[in-house]
């Protein structure tokens, strides 16, 4: 199908696109790497008279250490983001994540902020940054805000953006030599969107997970935290019966909504096989850290 008629412009400041978004409020759109939008215009899902192409906004790039944090612009691509050796060396949960969005074509064209933005609940930046308990950079005609990304990310494809606002970047903590990370997701195919995917970040202090944070993808309307799984694995060494504890406590934690592979009960046993896989993996880490 084609796309309807719609106006374009390609802004040159950030201030261009408040004041267009502003004047037309949710008859406009954003553009950035275009891999959802232009899919969602040509399936005709989504009809917005005007798009505000930001790709040209070059303060919307790069990756950076500031501080304690590492800042993500909104502009940065998956691709980026995978091989970055910034991101490597102070975000190993992100390298270890990009790799499963999508195909090379798309990660070489999506961006990071198109992603949180976006808000897919199967998505792999909006879990990361559950996990490693990130903050969502906005900005609006009246000023910038940090939102957690705990509180962004608040029901299907819906966000604390206002629809006069743009994602102007993210960051997350950097990794200390205490952390452990691991990522892995159940898809049908590589590259498909994931039937369940988790993130999971631990700090030991010792054989003692001190910190414990357990993001799933794919099994709700947004990505998922599993309180009552990391309250069983804090201040805990991975046991096997600690272990069986945590992953018998996503019983609480999750309600996985079926989708068109996977119904509830098989979401829920996946987030427990992957759950088991990745404290085993974290294990390895923290073995390296002590070695
Ligand atoms: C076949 C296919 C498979 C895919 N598989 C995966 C996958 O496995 N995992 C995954 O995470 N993604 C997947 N994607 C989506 C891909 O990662 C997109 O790149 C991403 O979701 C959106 O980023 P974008 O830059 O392309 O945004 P766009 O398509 O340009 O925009 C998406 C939405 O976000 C808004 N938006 C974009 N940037 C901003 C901003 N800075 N501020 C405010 N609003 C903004 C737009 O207005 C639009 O509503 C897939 C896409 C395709 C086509």
């Amino acid at each position: 199908m084609k796309s309807p008629h719609f106006d374009y412009v390609k802004v040159t400041s950030l201030q261009q696109a408040l004041t267009l978004l502003g004047e037309h409020g949710d008859d406009a759109r954003i553009l950035a790497g275009g891999q959802t939008l232009l899919a969602t215009l040509n399936m005709r899902l989504s009809e917005p008279a005007l798009l505000i192409d930001i790709t040209g906004l070059q303060e919307l790039r790069g990756i950076a250490l500031r501080g304690g944090v590492l800042h993500i612009g909104a502009l940065v691509t998956h691709a980026q983001i995978e091989h970055s050796a910034l991101v490597a060396e102070h975000a190993p949960l992100l390298a270890a994540a990009a790799p499963h969005i999508a195909h090379r074509a798309i990660r070489n064209a999506g961006t990071w902020g198109g992603s949180i933005a976006f808000a897919d609940p199967a998505a792999e930046w909006p879990c990361c940054l559950l996990a490693l308990d990130g903050v969502v950079l906005v900005q609006g005609p009246q000023g910038q805000r940090r939102i957690a990304a705990l509180d962004f990310f608040q029901d299907l494809y819906t966000t604390a953006l206002l629809p006069n606002e743009v994602v102007v970047g993210a960051e997350v903590p950097v990794a200390t030599a205490n952390d452990g990370y691991a990522f892995d997701e159940l898809a049908r195919r590589h590259g498909d969107y994931a039937v369940a995917g988790l993130a999971l970040s631990v700090r030991w202090n010792s054989v003692v997970a001190s910190d414990v944070r357990i993001a799933f993808l794919g099994v709700g309307n947004t990505p998922v935290r599993a309180r009552a799984a990391e309250s069983a694995l804090r201040g805990n060494a991975f046991s096997a019966a600690v272990v069986d504890v945590a992953v018998h406590a996503l019983q609480a934690d999750l309600d996985p909504l079926p989708d068109l592979t996977s119904n509830s009960a098989t979401k829920r046993h996946l987030a427990g096989v992957l759950l088991r896989r990745l404290l085993a993996a974290t294990q390895v880490t923290r073995s390296a850290i002590q070695a």
